[in-house]
């Protein structure tokens, strides 16, 4: 299996799209082909524990990786002392014809995890497949999840380290705490004195400056990154849809071949565009429902086959998914075009220029039989968290509630009764102010402390708090560092050099 860029031909192995992220031609890697698993063959996988779904599916992709690197880094990635649910994707019943598949029992509570904790393995196994004897440094800006999801993969794995930026007034209480008390020996954290764009922006100009890639070299790194553009955060997400799949097949709540349904909360396009690829692989896959918060770009952009960036940036109650540019819908523009690198790029250049492009009718038709686009606001996100609730006792974080309200839409237009996943991205917990609002009706959103916040939710709704969340309060504070916009680079090298 070799990868092309969706911008070009340009033709590479897993191990060098890993290692690299990006194409040099700017767009993002794609695989050669779709392998099909056979039904029978994706349904077995329900007899099998997690980190052997995940080898079995990382297999057909990762083709210069031995069998045993692949189940040596699952095992590492998945095993228990990093999920505290061994099934690691729980699939639970939520109401008649609709499960949740539950992403949040990694170390950071965020689906996150299940990606991050893998990618480090891959990371590491790729410098060495390619020759790069170096220390693979991982810079990441963050606005909340991604960094200690990040840190948390990248911890103590040989030969890597991980810095991580985030904007010092722009992200939770409980996502500085989880960041600021990450241990490892190859883990930095740094605030910037600015906003996440700052943040962004800097990371940027270190990956493209010479001067800051030869004082890396000289101590012995190479730069390297761990966004959701990366194809090795991409695989790991494939698998969970081809597990939840044998699940229900397993639990006799669908038989073999029978079309299921996911409504994922989405942002980056990344977790539904995971799932779009299982579809292409031949899992009997339904309906995509992709379900965005105010920042509605997607929805617009399947129902009208346009997309635009003028537009309003709301912040919203589901942070993860406030985004403008949802980077990895590249990668189905590439599917969309018929494989035409030449179009996405032209695509990518109108959107960079002009801010919009459009697919066309006949694209958005065909789109329109896969995915189906919808939105929800704050206001029924609270509702929608409130309402789970009281109807079904099930706790959700803002995230996928607003998948679930867009759920509850999409049932009403219509008709659909095929059964149906819901994407569960996030542990309540990890928002546990707004999540306490919703059930209570607004009324115990006032509570200033989070760790308090916390308390009052895991009293009134019975469910219990993460350990990680617990613990949080106790842990030191590791990492102090701050630095000014404009001199991060200095910033790492002074990690590096202490
Ligand atoms: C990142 C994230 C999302 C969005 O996922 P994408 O892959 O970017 O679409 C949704 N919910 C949570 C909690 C997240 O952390």
């Amino acid at each position: 299996m070799s990868f092309f860029s969706t911008r070009g031909n340009c033709c590479v192995t897993a191990s060098q799209a890993i290692l690299r992220g990006l194409a040099e031609d700017g767009g993002l890697y794609v695989p050669s082909m779709f392998p099909v698993v056979p039904l029978e063959k994706a349904c077995a996988l329900g007899q099998l524990p997690y980190p052997r779904r995940a080898a079995e599916i990382l297999k057909l992709y990762l083709e210069d990786f031995s069998s045993g690197e692949i189940d040596h880094a699952v095992d590492a990635a998945y095993g228990p002392d990093r999920f505290s649910d061994p099934a690691v994707a729980p699939l639970k019943p939520l109401d008649e014809g609709t499960w949740v598949l539950e992403l949040f029992h990694g170390p950071t509570l965020a689906f996150k995890d299940i990606a991050l904790q893998l990618l480090p393995h891959l990371t590491a196994l790729s410098a060495r497949k390619n020759g790069e004897s170096r220390e693979v440094s991982i810079l990441v800006a963050t606005s909340g999840d991604t960094g200690k999801a990040a840190l948390e993969g990248f911890r103590d794995v040989p030969g890597t380290s991980c810095t991580v930026f985030y904007p010092l007034d722009g992200v939770s209480d409980v996502q500085r705490l989880q960041m600021v008390t990450t241990g490892g020996s190859n883990t930095h954290v740094i605030a910037v004195r600015g906003n996440f764009d700052d943040a962004q922006t800097g990371v940027k100009e270190l990956f493209t400056s010479s001067a800051f890639a030869s004082e890396m070299a000289a101590r012995g790194r190479i730069l390297s990154s761990a966004n959701s553009i990366n194809f090795g955060r991409l695989v790991p997400q494939v698998v969970y849809y081809f597990s939840a799949y044998a699940d229900l097949v397993a639990r006799r709540a669908i038989v073999s071949g029978d079309p299921v349904n996911f409504c994922v909360p989405t942002g980056n396009f990344g977790n539904i565009l995971a799932g779009f690829y299982a579809r292409q692989m031949g899992l009997p896959i339904g309906r995509l429902i992709c379900a965005s918060n105010r920042n509605n770009v997607l929805t617009d952009f399947f129902n009208s086959g346009i997309y635009t960036t003028h537009r309003v940036f709301f912040k919203t109650i589901s942070p993860s998914m406030d985004i403008l540019v949802s980077s990895n819908l590249e990668r189905l523009l590439f599917e969309v075009s018929d494989r035409d690198g030449e179009l996405v790029r032209t695509w990518m250049r109108l959107l960079k220029e002009c801010g919009s492009y459009s697919v066309g009718d006949q694209r958005r038709e065909w789109l329109e039989g896969i995915f189906w686009g919808g939105c929800a606001d704050d206001h029924d996100t609270l509702e929608e968290i409130g309402r789970r609730f009281r109807q079904d006792h099930y706790l959700m974080d803002p995230h996928t509630a607003v998948a679930s309200a867009v759920l509850r839409q999409y049932r009403l237009v219509r008709a659909d009764r095929t059964p149906t996943v819901l994407v569960s991205t996030a542990s309540p917990y990890k928002f546990s102010r707004d999540v306490l609002a919703g059930i209570s009706g607004g009324e115990k959103g006032g509570v200033p402390n989070p760790f308090a916040c916390s308390e009052e939710l895991e009293k009134l709704s019975g469910i219990a708090m993460p350990e990680q969340v617990r613990r949080l309060k106790d842990l030191p504070v590791r990492h102090r560092a701050e630095c000014e916009k404009d001199a991060m680079g200095a910033a790492v090298l002074r990690e590096f050099d202490a």
